[in-house]
């Protein structure tokens, strides 16, 4: 274990070990060996964390590339995605590579013992003060917990105090969503997503974990941040998924910040990553492969860099630029519903259209002229593809009218 130097100062502090906090604390201790990483966390692990749990394949292969092949180890591939409007249209088809869906106590507990294994130290503390210097950040300074690191990995989630403390601005797109955990329907062997056409973009998902039971919820965007019920959240699962949520416990909720087309990250020693940057798609809420990502490519410049700022942002835009312009506007084409309608059918109608649109969603596709072909395609009557089975298609008569 790689204790702090003689001078009680570490080479890379982490704050937060979530998936984007653990990925930076592998990813310094592999870039280079020996180096004194610290991952501080204001929680004891395991420890959950509100989510739908989906892990697209794009972030097992981060962590693979970071020596943890085995992070959803036990939970069995799901490979079909069904998403649409309950009452039509409705797109179904096999992923180009399965997801899983991991808890993420279980998940995130896996990648922090990864990152101990390696080296890191893992201390529990809530940091409530940084204090940026010419030479090194301290954490809590002049209290006894004070740390004094030479970069710090700010993966304090959607409420970073770092992200304020190094001034950068609030997020300006911010989702609310509450999720629980139900007895799976028999059978369940889907990813399912229903959109709202009421307060939209809004939507409801069920994901299977393959051990009887789902994970169930329900997310929307906050206008103007004013607060919503937990009850009409969970409410929103039923009107969108009649069912799913049946039996449903352990419901929690969150913020999540949702990218606006830029990752921006300031020059200096402090590297902002996974909501605590904003990266989260804002079409489909994707936030766990953007963490590992931007975790691996910041731990990497923290070890490695002269500049960690300026060369983390570099490595960011070459990673993400081109995508998160996409998904930018792709999140406006969005915004509405008879847009969106249309993309489904296109997507119905031609599987490669399909593939393209759920690259964009889970990993770091951009917006294909075939795709866009498709939803131009699809603004026309539906061609094929709607399912006559499974919990939209099932429902598809007891909801609101087609688009
Ligand atoms: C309901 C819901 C459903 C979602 N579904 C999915 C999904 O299915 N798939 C997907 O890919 N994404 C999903 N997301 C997004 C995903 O959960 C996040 O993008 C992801 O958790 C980001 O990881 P992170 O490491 O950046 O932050 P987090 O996972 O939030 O980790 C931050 C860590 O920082 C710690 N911390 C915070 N402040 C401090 C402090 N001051 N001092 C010390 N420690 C601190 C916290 O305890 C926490 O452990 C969903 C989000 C929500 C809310």
């Amino acid at each position: 274990m790689a204790d702090a130097g003689r001078d009680g100062s570490w080479d890379v502090a982490v704050v937060g070990a979530g998936p984007a906090g653990s990925a930076a604390a592998l990813a310094a201790a592999q870039a280079r060996p020996g180096a004194r990483v610290l991952l501080l966390d204001k929680a004891d692990f395991p420890r959950d964390k509100p989510c739908g749990d989906g892990i697209a394949p794009h972030a097992l292969d981060v962590l693979a590339g970071l020596g943890v092949p085995d992070a959803a180890a036990g939970y069995p591939p799901v490979g079909r995605l069904e998403l649409g409007f309950p009452g039509g249209p409705v797109a179904a088809g096999d992923m180009a590579r399965p997801a899983r869906v991991v808890p993420r106590r279980v998940f995130d507990a896996r990648l922090v013992a990864a990152a101990q294994e390696r080296g890191a130290v893992l201390r529990r503390q809530q940091v409530r003060e940084v204090a940026v210097l010419a030479d090194r950040v301290l954490l809590d300074p002049g209290t006894p917990e004070q740390v004094a690191a030479r970069v710090v990995v700010a993966a304090d989630g959607a409420h970073s105090l770092l992200r304020r403390a190094v001034g950068m601005p609030a997020p300006r797109r911010v989702a609310f969503a509450v999720r629980g955990y139900a007895p799976a329907p028999a059978g369940a062997a889907a990813q399912v997503i229903a959109f709202g056409t009421a307060r939209w973009p809004s939507y409801a998902w069920s994901f299977p974990i393959g051990d009887g039971w789902a994970n169930v919820g329900y997310g929307e965007p906050l206008v103007d941040g004013a607060a919503l019920s937990r009850r009409r959240l969970v409410e929103g699962v039923e009107e969108l998924l009649p069912g799913a949520g049946g039996g449903a416990r352990d419901w929690r909720g969150h913020h999540l910040p949702l990218s606006t087309g830029r990752a921006r990250q300031p020059d200096g020693r402090v590297l902002l990553v996974g909501d605590a940057a904003s990266l989260i798609n804002p079409v489909t809420g994707e936030g766990i492969y953007y963490a590992v990502l931007s975790g691996s490519l910041a731990g990497r410049a923290a070890a490695m860099a002269e500049e960690p700022g300026g060369t983390y942002r570099r490595l960011l835009r070459s990673h993400l630029g081109a995508h998160l312009r996409s998904t930018d506007a792709a999140a406006a084409l969005s915004r509405s519903p008879r847009l969106l309608g249309a993309a489904v059918r296109g997507a119905a109608a031609d599987a490669r259209v399909f593939a393209d649109l759920v690259e964009l969603g889970l990993g770091r596709g951009v917006l294909t002229p075939r795709a866009l072909a498709g939803v131009l395609r699809g603004a026309g009557p539906l061609a094929a593809g709607a399912p006559t089975a499974g919990p939209l298609a099932a429902r598809r008569t007891a909801r609101r009218a087609p688009l």
